[in-house]
């Protein structure tokens, strides 16, 4: 017998403000599930910034925003609409 795989009701989100950040990469280090990763390009300050590498990864657990000195990054849950 098929097993009905269980649909997700929320997804996470991740909102990354590149001119904010410092390249620290904390959030980078903090996140349980390799969601976000280090870009390569540069902010106008010459700063490394995280990027949404992994959507389907992340819980939206807000972590990243917790632990993010500069209020770069936030995290968050959104919920899945019907039929999407
Ligand atoms: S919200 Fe949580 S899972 Fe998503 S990128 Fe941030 S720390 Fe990672
Ligand atoms: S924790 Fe904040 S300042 Fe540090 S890399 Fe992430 S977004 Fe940038």
């Amino acid at each position: 017998m098929a097993t009905a795989q269980k649909k997700k009701k929320f997804r996470g989100v991740v909102i990354v403000a590149p001119e904010r950040c410092k390249g620290c990469a904390i959030c980078v280090e903090f996140c349980p599930t390799g969601a976000i990763t280090m870009s390569d390009k540069f902010n106008s300050k010459g700063y490394h910034y995280p990027e949404f590498t992994y959507p389907d990864k992340c819980t939206g657990c807000g972590l990243c925003g917790m632990y993010c000195p500069d209020f770069a990054v936030y995290g968050f849950r959104e919920k899945i609409a019907e039929g999407e």
